[in-house]
């Protein structure tokens, strides 16, 4: 009986730790703060949006677009740093925020949706409200806070200096990734469709295809033209010969891993024989990834 109890005791201790290693890093209740960076005198992008440290990372890079009527947010990053998005647009408008534009479904795109309340316009692409509707964050009470807008190819919201494009070129990403034109500052914001230099996220759970990727990304250069800078999702400013050069690189990608599933090789050999080196800057650290999406899309 004494040794029972020992038992029970040890573990309820191992339990006790096993629930405090599943808590987040310590260092993530720490002082949120993000970094901003000015792009035009009524364009900024709130960016700390480098996955990777817990600490540092507040989710994708957010485009905060003053425009006469109210400040436009393109994405709201992640739960619980709302305050943090707030304070830093604070900084640069008095202005209210009054509508949010979510490029994608992720909640690390769409977390603050609650946060800035019912009363603020949240607009996304058809699909990506399907896809939010699924997601517990949005379910019950917080239905809410799901957009109130959608569209499903194109749709443009404002005139003149404050005009914004919204266009929608097919599944990639996920199955319902918006592309946010401002032109007459000629920027593209284009959520994770470009989030960084290196294998693409596909996530099939959503909609997502490595398989449509490149033809969806081939459709968004032969239609954007009158861009300067490219916002992507998670990484620095851009251009739009590196949205091209990104473009090649996933094409490269998708084929490369097509035609290897083809021959019957599997994803490790696929990737093995996969360089990244004629594409300056890129990492492989998720190509496998992406290439395993495809098999998995393309696997009867
Ligand atoms: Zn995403």
């Amino acid at each position: 009986m004494k040794r029972l109890f020992l038992l029970g005791g040890l573990l309820a201790v191992f339990s006790l730790s096993l629930a405090a290693a599943q808590q987040p890093p310590a260092a993530a209740a720490g002082p949120k703060t993000i970094d901003i960076l000015k792009l035009k005198d009524n364009l900024y992008v709130l960016t700390s949006s480098t996955p990777g440290n817990a600490a540092t990372f507040s989710g994708g890079n957010v485009a905060v677009f003053i425009t006469d009527g109210g400040v436009t947010l393109v994405d709201d990053k992640l739960a619980g740093w709302g305050q943090a998005v707030l304070d830093k647009v604070k900084s640069v408008s008095n202005k209210p925020i009054t509508r949010i534009i979510n490029t994608h479904t992720h909640g690390d795109h769409t977390g603050n949706n609650n946060f800035f309340g019912a009363n603020v316009e949240i607009v996304a692409q058809e699909n990506t409200k399907a896809n939010m509707m699924k997601m517990d964050a949005f379910k019950g009470e917080n239905a809410q806070y799901l957009p109130s807008k959608t569209y499903k190819d194109k749709t443009t919201i404002g005139t003149g200096k404050d005009r914004i494009d919204l266009y929608y070129f097919g599944a990639g990403h996920t199955s319902g990734d918006t592309f946010v034109v401002f032109p007459a500052l000629r920027v593209l914001h284009t959520g994770d469709m470009f989030a960084w230099k290196d294998g693409p996220l596909c996530d099939r759970n959503n909609g997502g295809s490595c398989v449509a990727f490149p033809q969806t990304l081939s459709k968004v250069i032969a239609t954007i033209k009158d861009v300067d800078t490219v916002i992507p999702g998670h990484s620095p400013m851009q251009t739009p010969k590196d949205l091209q050069e990104f473009q090649r690189f996933v094409a490269d990608l998708s084929t490369h891993a097509q035609t290897a599933m083809k021959a019957g090789k599997s994803v490790d050999e696929a990737f093995a024989s996969f360089s990244v080196d004629k594409y300056p800057g890129y990492k492989n650290e998720r190509v496998k990834g992406s290439m395993q999406a495809v098999y998995d899309e393309l696997k009867k």
